[in-house]
């Protein structure tokens, strides 16, 4: 298939043509360089850049300057844990995360206990669930620093960030989380929720590839984190660089976007889902719903389908655009460490197939793609029945 229908917009989506008009201006025409506003150019640029500085803020309830620019969500998390350890060392070595964090998080967690760092990795329940009181006794004394991610970008589940945010906030350890996935579908408020860092990525909310932001709460007594990039000292410091203000004003545009339907289309996005889930659960018998039921992202459906070959099924699910639970790491195909930490088999999680409804997606694109997905699986499910198939591997349709 040439143009499968989209449901994979956890892993990205497409730029709103809101975002586009709004952006094209700043790459021909208001070309200017942010930090040389000394003429009308960089002066244009420059009021750009704080405009989207506003936006920003204004959708996690920050204000403009706690807002860092940066290259996007895994750029935001390398700061907001390098950054953090290494201003706080001489107070202490140990950092608290999760198992179904973002490789975006986990990777330089790893690199902190390269460097000699104590990390503990807190594991979750069957619904993807960390345990705010399993944060709690995993504080010491030499805790720097927690992160524990807003929503699961592979099976939707949203993390108790408040309660964690409070047991952070009442034993003074920073506390930063991953919002890439949470945000613009569900209401974010930095205050209320007592974070100290949250990562955003413009990709995944209808802006452009190759931004997002780092919120750094100001505390009045020097920022939290050190920089990771030296340079000519743009943000505050903290990244220096000129600014890609094309993709800022797109990520501005985002968020203002997504705040203006955010009592809305959230609504419509589980309305979509649920559809979606009633007609696989009508259809097939013995699937598993992954995820948490109520504390959930909206648009997100995790689903196992048991005793299918999972790699047979994503090669046959050609008409629709979806993620499997494995993903290519180093050249080969390794069952996902979020599925694994919940509980599942490397084959169960293999044979897990994330359906990610987003903003462009249809009723009539979800009926279709429940029921080809119907058609396909009992047409795997008839194959797999006769035993003596069992051993030989599917014939994987090309192309
Ligand atoms: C996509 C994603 C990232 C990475 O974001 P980029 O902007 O692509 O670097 C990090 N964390 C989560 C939860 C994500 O979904």
């Amino acid at each position: 298939m040439d143009n499968p229908i989209y449901l994979d917009n956890n892993s990205t989506t497409p730029v709103d043509p809101v975002v586009l008009e709004a952006m094209l201006p700043y790459f021909t025409k208001h070309f200017g360089n942010p930090s040389n506003a000394t003429h009308a150019h960089g002066e244009r640029a420059s009021g750009a850049v704080e405009g989207a500085r506003e936006q920003v803020a204004s959708i996690i309830g920050a204000r403009p300057r706690e807002i860092v620019f940066t290259s996007g969500a895994t750029e935001s998390n390398n700061l907001a844990i390098l950054g953090a350890a290494r201003r706080y060392r001489s107070r202490g070595n140990h950092v608290v995360t999760t198992s179904v964090e973002h490789k975006a998080v986990l990777g330089p967690i790893r690199e902190l206990e390269r460097e000699g760092f104590l990390v503990t990795v807190l594991g979750v329940d069957s619904t993807g669930r960390v345990s705010p009181q399993g944060v709690a006794d995993a504080i010491t004394e030499r805790t720097l620093l927690v992160s524990v991610m807003t929503a699961n970008n592979e099976i939707g589940t949203l993390q108790p960030i408040d309660e964690i945010g409070r047991i952070c906030c009442e034993r003074g350890i920073l506390f930063h989380t991953d919002a890439a996935q949470a945000l613009g579908k569900i209401h974010i408020d930095v205050e209320m929720l007592r974070v100290d860092l949250l990562s955003i990525s413009a990709h995944k909310m209808y802006g452009p590839k190759g931004v997002g932001a780092l919120y750094v709460r100001s505390n009045g007594a020097g920022s939290s984190i050190e920089s990771l990039v030296y340079g000519g000292g743009q943000e505050n410091g903290l990244r220096s660089g000129t600014l890609p203000v094309p993709n800022i004003v797109g990520l501005g545009v985002a968020c203002q976007l997504a705040c203006d339907h955010l009592t809305t289309e959230p609504l419509r996005l589980q309305e979509l889902k649920r559809r979606l889930r009633d007609s696989l659960l009508g259809g097939l018998q013995n699937l598993q719903i992954h995820g948490h039921p109520s504390e959930h992202l909206p648009g997100l459906l995790s689903v196992g389908f048991p005793a299918i070959d999972g790699d047979a099924l994503i090669h046959s699910l050609s008409e629709i655009a979806v993620s499997q639970g494995a993903s290519c790491s180093s050249g080969s195909f390794e069952p996902s460490h979020v599925l694994l930490a919940i509980g599942l088999s490397d084959d169960l999680a293999r044979a897990t197939i994330r359906f990610g409804i987003g903003r462009f997606t249809t009723a009539e694109e979800v009926d279709y793609a429940a029921a080809y997905t119907v058609r396909i699986v009992r047409r795997l499910q008839d194959l797999f029945a006769d035993r003596s198939l069992k051993a030989t591997r599917i014939p994987v349709p090309q192309g």
